[in-house]
């Protein structure tokens, strides 16, 4: 097993710009698993599947490949051998994730193709359940959030940044029911590791979350 860092979290916390930064100076590899069940979704999205099909959904995930590789320490997700990352940071695409998250057909289709990185490679790896289902052996765990707001501002800066629009109230009240869903859903649902440390960014620059992050880090590997 290489050393794991799981960093879970809600919607907008700001889990993958710290975790691409961690990973950048351990020189570790950043897992973003959001991008797999994106890719899944984009792929339902693409043949028509509706996100309440369940049966439609489970019979689409044996027929369609999904695989993580690396350029340059920079993650690609293939679907069905083509690299569709540049396709998967749409709005639309996070909240077909989230609905299709909930099946147990798409979470046992993604959880090998985690773990497998993770015992072969020194891993960053964020997302929901990374601490309490995907690497529960994990070495140091972090549950990253902020508040509803702050994270709806960060999302909104970033649409205005890729020269999209948005409404922030919407984006706020899309994060709030992107959410509950992820926290109330039966199977992997999003809460924090009895023994992950809790880091509030509400206040906090993103160098500051590095170096809280990075100390217990430092904290964990002198332990382990
Ligand atoms: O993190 P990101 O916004 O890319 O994730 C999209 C959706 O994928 C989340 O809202 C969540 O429902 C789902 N997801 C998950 N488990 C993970 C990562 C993401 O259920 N480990």
């Amino acid at each position: 097993m290489g050393f794991n860092i799981a960093i879970d979290g809600p919607a907008g916390a700001g889990k993958s710009t710290i975790a691409k930064r961690l990973a950048k100076e351990l020189n570790f590899i950043y897992v973003d698993t959001g991008a797999l069940y994106r890719a899944l979704a984009y792929a339902f999205w693409n043949q028509g599947i509706a996100p309440d099909d369940e049966a439609a959904i489970a019979k689409a995930c044996e027929d369609v490949s999904v695989a993580l590789v690396y350029e340059n320490g920079v993650q690609q997700v293939l679907l069905n051998g083509e690299d569709i990352s540049a396709f998967l940071r749409q709005e639309a695409v996070g909240n077909m994730a989230s609905a299709i998250s909930v099946y147990p057909a798409v979470r046992e289709k993604l959880l090998s193709i985690q773990q497998d990185i993770a015992k072969q490679e020194d891993v960053v790896m964020d997302g929901r359940d990374i601490g309490t289902c995907v690497l529960p052996n994990a070495q140091c765990k972090i549950y990253l959030t902020a508040s509803a707001r702050t994270r709806a501002e960060r999302r909104y800066k970033e649409l205005l940044e890729r020269g999209e629009e948005g409404d922030i109230d919407v984006i706020e009240n899309d994060i709030k029911e992107r959410d509950h869903r992820d926290m109330t859903r039966a199977i992997a649902p999003l809460k924090q590791a009895d023994d992950a440390v809790l880091v509030d960014s509400t206040e906090m620059t993103i160098d500051e979350v590095v170096a809280a992050i990075k100390n217990e880090v430092s904290r964990a590997m002198n332990e382990a």
